[in-house]
C-alpha cells in the first residue's frame, strides 16, 4: 500500500510538474488566445437573400457564440463592398478574410472549381456532401484554389434545382434551337450545344427579361426562392427536374493569410461553422420547397411540366459531351473530372440498391 501510495505522490508531482512546464511555456499562446478577430466576409448574394445571405448571416452569428465573441464576422450583401463576381478575388488578394457563394462562379479563373458547385447529370446534395466531405473531393477542391491562397469550405447545397421557367414548350431537343435561357455554368454550354443562347443575367435582371421577352426561359433554384422571385408572373411553364444542378454546393472561402493567422480552436470552429451551415441551408430548401411549389401551383396557376425522357437522354447526352471538353482542355479539370466520375460510378452503384429501391416503394 505504502509503495503503491509512494508511486501514485511521484506520479502526481511529476504532473504537477508538467502542469507548472505548461503554464512557464504556453504564456504566448494564451495571449493568442484572447486575441479578438474581426473579419469580412463578402457574399454574392444581396444582403440577407433568403436561404443563401440568411445561411452566411447564420455562419457569423454560429462563429462568434462559439468563440464566445473571439471571433466577429460582419457580413456584406453583393455589391456593398466588393461586386458579387469580386468576392473570389477579394478573399484571395486578402481585401477581406472570407466569401460566401457558389464555385461555377470562378470558372473564368480556375475552370475545375465548376465541379465543386454543380455538374449537369451530377451528383445529388447527398452525393456532393459524400465527395467533397470524405470521398476525396476536399483535398481536390483545395487544391484548385491553392494558387489563389484561397481555402475552400462546403457550406451549403441546395437540393435538386428546378429546370426553369420557359415561355415555350420543350418537346423534343430541337425546341431548344435559338431558345434564350438565362442559365450559367455548364448547364449554359450544354444549352448553347443544343442550339440555344445561354445567356448570363443577374438576378435582380431576370424577372423584366423574362416579362419583356428579351429571355424566353430562365432558371434559378426552386420553388421557395423562384416564389419570392415571381417568375410565374413572366413564363407559363415551370419545368422539372433540375439536371443542370442536381445538388448545388453553395462554398464558404478563407484567404490563407488570414486561416493562418486563426489559433487551432478557432479553426475548428469556423470549420463546424460550415458543416452546420452546410447542413441548415439544405434542410431549409427540403423543408420549405413544397408548400412553395403547392402556393405557385394553386394560388397562381402555375404549369408544372416535365421534360420529356427523350429531351433528357439527348441533354446527357450534350452534357458528357461539354465535360469531356473542359476536360480535354484543362489539366486540373481532366484530374478532378477523372476522380469526380470514378465516385459518381461507385455512388451510383450503391444507390442502386439502396436510394433506388426504396424511391420505388416510399408512396406505398
Ligand atoms: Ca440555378
Amino acid at each position: 500500500m505504502k509503495k503503491e501510495r509512494r508511486s501514485f505522490i511521484k506520479k502526481a508531482g511529476l504532473g504537477a510538474a508538467a502542469i507548472g512546464a505548461g503554464i512557464a511555456t504556453s504564456a504566448v499562446p494564451v495571449i493568442a488566445k484572447e486575441k479578438k478577430f474581426r473579419w469580412k466576409m463578402v457574399t454574392t448574394w444581396p444582403p440577407h437573400f433568403p436561404v443563401l445571405g440568411e445561411g452566411a448571416d447564420l455562419f457569423a452569428k454560429w462563429c462568434d457564440e462559439m468563440s464566445n465573441g473571439r471571433l466577429k464576422i460582419t457580413v456584406y450583401g453583393g455589391g456593398e463592398l466588393v461586386p458579387p463576381l469580386g468576392v473570389f478575388d477579394a478573399v484571395s488578394q486578402g481585401t477581406v478574410e472570407m466569401g460566401h457563394g457558389a464555385a461555377y462562379y470562378w470558372a473564368g479563373k480556375a475552370p475545375a472549381s465548376q465541379f465543386f458547385a454543380a455538374v449537369p447529370f451530377g451528383l445529388d446534395a447527398q452525393g456532393m456532401n459524400a465527395w467533397i466531405l470524405t470521398g476525396g473531393g476536399m483535398k481536390l477542391w483545395e487544391e484548385v484554389y491553392a494558387p489563389f491562397n484561397v481555402k475552400p469550405l462546403l457550406g451549403g447545397n441546395t437540393g435538386v434545382q428546378a429546370g426553369g421557367w420557359f415561355n415555350k414548350e420543350i418537346n423534343s431537343i430541337s425546341d431548344y434551337k435559338g431558345l434564350k435561357m438565362r442559365i450559367p455554368g455548364l448547364g449554359g454550354k450544354v444549352v448553347a450545344k443544343a442550339g440555344g443562347n445561354a445567356v448570363l443575367v443577374a438576378g435582380g435582371e431576370i424577372y423584366t427579361n423574362l416579362d419583356r421577352g428579351v429571355i424566353d426561359a430562365t432558371e434559378w433554384v426552386g420553388p421557395y426562392h423562384d416564389l419570392k422571385m415571381g417568375f410565374y408572373k413572366a413564363a407559363k411553364y415551370y419545368y422539372w427536374p433540375g439536371w443542370h444542378e442536381p445538388g448545388t454546393a453553395l462554398e464558404i472561402t478563407v484567404g490563407k493569410k488570414a486561416w493562418d493567422s486563426l489559433p487551432k480552436d478557432l479553426q475548428a470552429i469556423v470549420e463546424a461553422a460550415a458543416y452546420r451551415s452546410n447542413m441548415w441551408m439544405l434542410s431549409e430548401f427540403e423543408s420549405k420547397n413544397e408548400a412553395a411549389l403547392e402556393e405557385l401551383v394553386n394560388k397562381h396557376h402555375v404549369k408544372v411540366k416535365m421534360f420529356p425522357e427523350s429531351v433528357l437522354k439527348e441533354l446527357k447526352k450534350l452534357s458528357k459531351e461539354v465535360l469531356e471538353e473542359l476536360a480535354a482542355k484543362d489539366p486540373m479539370s481532366k484530374k478532378v473530372y477523372e476522380h469526380f466520375l470514378k465516385f459518381k460510378k461507385s455512388k451510383n452503384a450503391w444507390d442502386a440498391l439502396t436510394e433506388e429501391q426504396y424511391q420505388k416503394f416510399k408512396h406505398l
